[in-house]
């Protein structure tokens, strides 16, 4: 075994997951988290005995409040969010537009938004469509794209015409962790609402939402909450702003009484007003067990062998991948859970990794991302991946 590996208290996490079809390195947990077992078990169970079962009952044995009690779980466990404040639902798109669009109504008379040019395609699209549909204007943050939105970037750009600030934690391509409690109070200082994508840092890096002040956030199920492909994401809103804020997307879940079938839409109280439809009770089931794997191990234990991971990455490029240029920081507090390092030839080589069985991924102009999801990577896995790349660029 690795010495790294030999000395890793939480080694033994990776024989939960189920195994991978000819698989050497699986370097892309950021984009799509392995099942583990349970998962596989706990999805066979729901279609047998509560689906089959259960069938139109199961709504109220359950389904109805799973949105909420699983939002309290990630609340609990990765967000620290008190409960009635996090709530599962939609895909992370869907809720960037629900809870930017409700910001900026929020906060009339104020007609810019603040956002960043590294941040993910959705992210940026989402708030062009909503600049448009409501009159305002994007002030645009063009961060190094090695690096990320710094809490000084922001205090230059905010002002008292500043209406939400939306930022990503864990920048998708650099890996940049921002300084969210900072650049939260630059925002509040002004009068403005702060917003995160919690996309790349839910499940690998400690988020404090209550206590960092944050007013909104989002983020994905199927990255490191290993939620399976397409896996519903989660919003939190801060309780005091819950009764301000109207997101636009009003269906019959998000309503004050769903069963009555009234006219007219009135939104339920809390957190429960955020929703639209019936919500994806079968794509939940997976994450049932991962949060329950995350509570078990500990938030703090998996950020602390992700800065290993990570760290030993760098240590690898540096030495096995010279021609490479690390395009993420080497600074641990500022970095997220994976690698990402540029070369003009990696597009090129992708296809043969892929096949060989190392899968890290490829964002363009010429990046590979080398994840580690902490619970599912290994030390000798990211070593083979490294390994194989040096050799694919040597060949
Ligand atoms: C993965 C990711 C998304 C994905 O959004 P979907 O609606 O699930 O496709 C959004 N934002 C960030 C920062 C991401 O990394």
């Amino acid at each position: 075994m690795h010495p790294l590996d030999a000395a890793d208290p939480l080694r033994g996490y990776r024989d939960r997951f189920v195994p991978g079809d000819g698989l050497v390195a699986y370097l892309d947990g950021n984009s799509l988290g392995r099942p583990l077992r349970a998962s596989v078990e706990r999805l066979e169970r729901f279609a047998r005995e509560e689906w089959g079962g259960r069938l139109i009952r199961g709504w109220d044995e359950g389904w109805l409040e799973l949105p909420l009690a699983l939002g309290d779980e990630l609340g609990a466990h990765v967000l620290g969010a008190a409960p009635g404040q996090v709530a599962v639902a939609d895909s992370t798109s869907v809720l960037i537009y629900k809870l930017a669009r409700a910001a900026v109504d929020a906060r009339p008379g104020r007609d810019e938004v603040l956002l960043d040019r590294g941040n993910f395609p959705s992210d940026r699209y989402l708030l062009e469509g909503i600049a448009a549909e409501r009159g305002l204007t994007l002030r645009w943050l063009d961060p190094d794209p090695a690096g990320g939105v710094t809490p000084e970037a922001v205090a230059d750009a905010v002002s008292e015409r500043t209406a939400l600030g939306l930022f990503s934690s864990v920048a998708y391509r650099s890996g940049f962790l921002a300084d969210a409690p900072a650049i939260t109070a630059t925002l509040h200082d002004a009068g403005a609402l702060a917003m995160w994508d919690l996309c790349h840092s839910a499940g690998v890096v400690p988020t404090s939402l209550d206590a960092w002040g944050v007013d909104l956030a989002v983020g994905c199920g199927y990255k490191y909450l290993n939620g399976g492909p397409g896996a519903p994401a989660f919003l939190y809103v801060r309780r005091e702003l819950q009764g301000e804020l109207r997101q636009p997307i009003h269906g019959w879940i998000g309503s004050r009484a769903p069963f009555e079938m009234g006219q007219g839409y009135e939104p339920a109280d809390g957190i429960r007003s955020f929703l639209t439809g019936t919500p994806p009770i079968v794509a939940m089931q997976p994450l049932v067990d991962m949060l329950a794997l995350l509570a078990e191990v500990g938030i703090d234990a998996v950020r602390a062998k992700s800065v290993a991971l990570t760290e030993h990455a760098i240590r690898l490029v540096d030495g096995e991948l010279p021609d490479a240029r690390l395009a993420s920081p080497r600074d641990p507090a500022r970095r997220g859970g994976h690698v990402t390092i540029d070369h003009p030839r990696f597009a090129q080589l992708l296809p043969a990794l892929w096949s060989a069985g190392i899968i890290p991924d490829f964002r363009r102009p010429d990046g590979l991302r080398l994840g580690c999801s902490p619970l599912s990577t290994s030390f000798a896995e990211l070593e083979a991946g490294v390994a194989a790349i040096r050799d694919a660029l040597a060949a």
